[in-house]
């Protein structure tokens, strides 16, 4: 059982340095092809839908798709399964990959959400990052979005550049707060294994910023939007009141959703759950759904102890943190009884705080929080 989609969309016009994720530029007749591969999946899977309460088109650059594929992928949606009335639907996009135009295309398709990949306002950062797009070009898209009638943009930035001092960080934080967008997802850079990064840094592009002004970076964040009237409501995430991402929310909170496309995943809620991946190359995932034997890649059944595991660890993203009656519910058993003395430690160190029905995540928390996760895990 799902209530939330994810679609995924493998395509790049061009790799960034730092980028860890399936993407690649695309064949004209790729992107053509692309939205029936879907549609045959959904086809495939759709039996298992509940209403769907959020769809996300991510990638890779799902902006790259034009207006009227992303109108026939909702309507194929909508006729296979019911989207609730209020659905949020979110399309990512590239600067560099939109305009005016395109926007106002995404807007009338069905689109009611944009999450816009910006990453810098400093052009510097930018080419060392490899991005397409300009700052000016960032700017611009923002309110090209605005114009074609979204009331509901987010925005990316990361953090922890090769060379940024925490000066630079602060001017990024008050270009965005300027902007006013109603959401903004902030992450540290993190080099991963195979990506540009992991091996070299261009000419121009300076060492990375330690743990510690990393944390500052974290901190300074939280402080100034905060301030400027944003609820830090996930350790990344940052939302005006009311602007909270339904969809990311549904991750948090194990909802179950179908991932479609090359290598997205899927969790369906079924027993304690079942997470799964797609193949992670076009050709293997184009036999997949022609053929009708789409395989499941790296299908896990969830235990009770998986399941608990992630409850804790996707719960405590929250600034709404753990509900302890809701985990007992969930679980028949009360969070002491699994764990012992694992949350009060975790509070004694300053990195959990607890009343009698929640457990958060303390500041200090959050800039530790995969050492916390880690003691949940079964
Ligand atoms: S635009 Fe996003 S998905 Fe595409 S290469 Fe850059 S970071 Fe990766």
């Amino acid at each position: 059982m799902f209530n939330r989609l994810y679609v995924h969309v493998p395509f790049c016009i061009k790799k960034c340095r730092y980028c860890a994720f399936i993407s690649t530029p695309p064949q004209i007749e790729e992107l053509q092809e692309y939205p029936a591969l879907l549609l045959r999946e959904l086809q495939l899977r759709a039996s298992a839908a509940g209403p769907i309460a959020s769809i996300y088109f991510g990638g890779g650059t799902p902006s790259l798709l034009q207006p009227q594929q992303l109108a026939q992928i909702l309507g194929e949606i909508a006729a296979q399964a019911v989207i609730q009335i209020d659905a949020e639907i979110t399309l990512e996009a590239n600067p560099g990959s939109v305009d005016r135009i395109s926007l106002s295309g995404f807007h009338n398709a069905g689109i009611n959400r944009i999450s816009l990949g910006i990453q810098s306002f400093d052009d510097r950062f930018l080419e060392c990052l490899g991005r397409i797009h300009t700052a000016e070009q960032s700017r611009q898209a923002f309110r090209d979005a605005r114009e074609a009638g979204f009331n509901n943009v987010s925005i990316d930035l990361i953090h922890s550049l090769p060379g940024q001092s925490l000066l630079q960080w602060r001017s990024e934080l008050l270009h965005a707060i300027k902007l006013a967008p109603e959401h903004l997802s902030i992450y540290g850079l993190t080099v991963e294994e195979g990506t540009p990064f992991a091996h070299s840094y261009p000419a121009g592009c300076h060492e990375l910023p330690d743990d510690d002004l990393s944390a500052d970076m974290f901190e300074l964040a939280d402080e100034l939007l905060t301030a400027a009237g944003f609820e830090h409501y996930e350790i990344a995430n940052y939302a005006r009141p009311g602007y909270r991402s339904e969809h990311n929310s549904g991750y948090w909170k194990r909802d179950g959703y179908l991932g479609l496309g090359v290598a997205a995943h899927s969790f369906l809620r079924d027993g304690y759950g079942v997470r799964f991946g797609n193949p992670d190359n076009l050709e293997d995932y184009r036999r997949g759904v022609t053929t009708g034997q789409l395989e499941r890649i790296g299908e896990q059944r969830l235990t009770q102890g998986d399941a608990m595991a992630e409850y804790m660890f996707l719960g405590l993203r929250l600034a709404d943190g753990v509900n302890l009656p809701a985990f007992e519910r969930e679980f028949g058993r009360s969070l002491e009884s699994v764990y012992g003395s694992t949350a009060a430690d975790l509070v004694k160190f300053g990195l959990l705080t607890q009343n009698e029905s929640l457990l958060t995540l303390t500041r200090r928390g959050m800039l530790l929080s995969n050492q916390v996760f880690s003691k949940f895990l079964p």
